[in-house]
């Protein structure tokens, strides 16, 4: 067994060998610009790229002209939610979206509420799942987009995006879906599940990283966004710049696997995860899975360990490598906004840990992993005098703590 073992997949995932084969030539002797259309280096370069944009929309439910290539998610999600903003600002200036989105989604709200917009922030459920009632009731006459997440990179919660889709479609508000860490590993119609505009990146489905498409509806309605970016006017004006043709090609290989293999990576992810948890649980008290356990994400498992902090876990842990959250939050030492906004106090959103489980990982490493994940918080509240009182029935609520003087 080769250490660490990799259990980050909502990071990013590793490239799937069948991908890179893919991209190899476009890095060498098919190096063509895909815009260049007056020899065969541009047109074999552009075919590549028109087949990448039928394996992706097909993935998807699409059609290929509705697939904008874009840098990743990061860039998709401010095309889509400041380009529809800049369009559609006659109708308003109203936003609804969720305390549990991406950093991404909430900072250009943010962004976006300095230049007057106003952003509803819909609060979950204790699962972090939002409903589509909630998104009936905040709809307002000048809202003009609703933006959320599918699946939640951290918990793994599923939204009922479909339901949700049918209320935006009803009430005729544009319908944006973070769908980054959905695609690939569950079932993704954009047609049936009602969205106009989505976003997906090749790195978290076994494809390169810094590229990514974004979905744009072409008709029932037809969706139009203002670019974010001048200049040559690729991808029918939306997002000038020379297309990365082996990065597209990568992600255009990463769908087609996807699709293929859809349903036995799912249940390879679900087995794996529920092996996990299934032995953490029994060996460790206190310890409760987060999220969503009948929608949930196939390879993720958020799981707090009361009395443990997780910063000290992930340290005892050295041969796994894990997170306490998303990649982008966890520089700081802030508790996960998701976990807040689910309810979980700070104390126990510090004692959280997110193993992701994916295409390349063992039923050994699973094993491994939880054996170390066992031992480790052992070891740790063997220290920890509050576990130790709980232990002898001491209720912690009820303790007066005397400050430090
Ligand atoms: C990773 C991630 C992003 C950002 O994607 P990049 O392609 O890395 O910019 C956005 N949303 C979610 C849910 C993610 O998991």
């Amino acid at each position: 067994m080769e250490l660490p073992i990799y259990l980050d997949y909502q990071a990013t995932t590793p490239v799937d060998p069948r991908v890179l084969e893919a991209m190899m030539p476009y890095f060498t002797h098919a190096f063509g610009n895909a815009a260049s259309r007056s020899h065969s280096f541009g047109w074999d370069a552009e075919g590549a790229v028109d087949k990448a944009r039928k394996q992706i929309a097909s993935l998807i439910g699409a059609s290929s002209k509705e697939i904008i290539f874009t840098s990743g998610s990061t860039e998709g999600i401010n095309l889509a939610i400041k380009g529809a903003v800049e369009m559609h600002g006659a109708k308003g200036k109203h936003i609804i979206t969720t305390l549990v989105e991406h950093k991404a989604v909430l900072d250009t709200c943010k962004h976006l509420e300095k230049q007057g917009c106003e952003v509803t922030y819909l609060e979950p459920d204790s699962t972090g799942l939002v409903t589509a009632e909630q998104v009936a009731e905040a709809i307002r006459e000048d809202t003009v987009m609703v933006a959320m997440i599918w699946a939640n990179n951290e918990i793994g919660t599923v939204n009922p995006i479909r339901e949700i889709g049918a209320v935006c479609h009803e009430r005729g508000v544009l319908f944006f879906v973070d769908g980054t860490q959905a695609v690939g590993k569950i079932p993704v119609d954009v047609g049936a599940d009602n969205v106009d505009l989505m976003c997906l990146s090749g790195h978290k489905i076994y494809g390169p990283k810094g590229v990514g498409c974004l979905y744009v509806r072409r008709r029932n309605p037809r969706v139009r966004i203002v670019a974010q970016m001048d200049g040559g006017g690729h991808e029918r004006g939306m997002r000038s710049g020379t297309i990365n043709v082996p990065g597209v090609v990568g992600l255009g290989a990463a769908c087609a696997v996807a699709e293929e293999d859809l349903e036995k990576d799912a249940a390879h992810s679900i087995a794996l995860r529920e092996r996990f948890e299934e032995k953490v649980l029994a060996e460790l008290d206190y310890t409760t899975v987060n999220g969503n356990h009948e929608h949930r994400l196939p390879g993720c498992s958020n799981v707090s360990f009361c009395y443990v902090e997780g910063e000290s876990l992930i340290m005892g842990v050295k041969d796994l490598a894990v997170s306490s959250g998303s990649a982008c939050t966890s520089a700081s030492l802030e508790p996960s906004h998701v976990l807040r906004a689910c309810g979980v106090g700070d104390e126990l959103a510090h004692s959280s840990i997110r193993f992701g489980f994916g295409r390349m990982t063992t039923e050994e490493d699973v094993d491994f992993a939880a054996e170390q994940v066992i031992s480790a918080v052992k070891r740790l509240r063997e220290l920890s005098p509050l576990y130790e009182m709980v232990l002898e029935g001491v209720d912690l609520s009820t303790v007066q703590w005397q400050a430090e003087h």
